[in-house]
């Protein structure tokens, strides 16, 4: 498996990461767009939302835990941020494992481009 993301959640390219546990993991956006980003993703490999299943379903809600829990320790849970996910080509997809993009440290802006 070719997957970016399944090399990181694999150890096999060196990464810090941020929370762990065994559904989940974090690590840094290498290409951050607020002052705080970080990317969320699950351990076992799904290509896109698209490919989302009931037997899959949780994952959603360890993504969105451990979201909330980074947002805590690292001190924007009370002024606030924004996850998000980016589906297929129109989504802005780039990288075809899921990840939840946490994003904070700054004021936010609606619609998103
Ligand atoms: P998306 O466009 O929603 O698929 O998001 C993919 C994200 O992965 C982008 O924000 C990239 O900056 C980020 N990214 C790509 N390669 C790496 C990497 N090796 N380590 C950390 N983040 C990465
Ligand atoms: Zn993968």
């Amino acid at each position: 498996m070719s997957c970016l993301f399944c090399k990181i959640a694999r150890a096999e390219i060196e990464t810090d990461y941020l929370y762990e546990n065994e559904h989940v993991l974090a690590f840094h956006d290498i290409h951050p767009q607020a002052p705080q980003h970080i990317l969320i993703i699950p351990r076992r490999h799904i290509a896109s939302l698209n490919d989302l299943g009931p037997d899959t379903s949780y994952l959603i809600g360890e993504m969105a835990l451990a979201a909330k829990t980074l947002a805590g320790e690292m001190g924007f849970a009370e002024s606030g941020y924004r996850i998000l996910m980016n589906c297929n080509d129109d989504g802005g997809q780039t990288v075809y494992h899921i990840h939840l993009h946490l994003l904070g440290g700054r004021r936010m802006h609606w619609p998103p481009g």
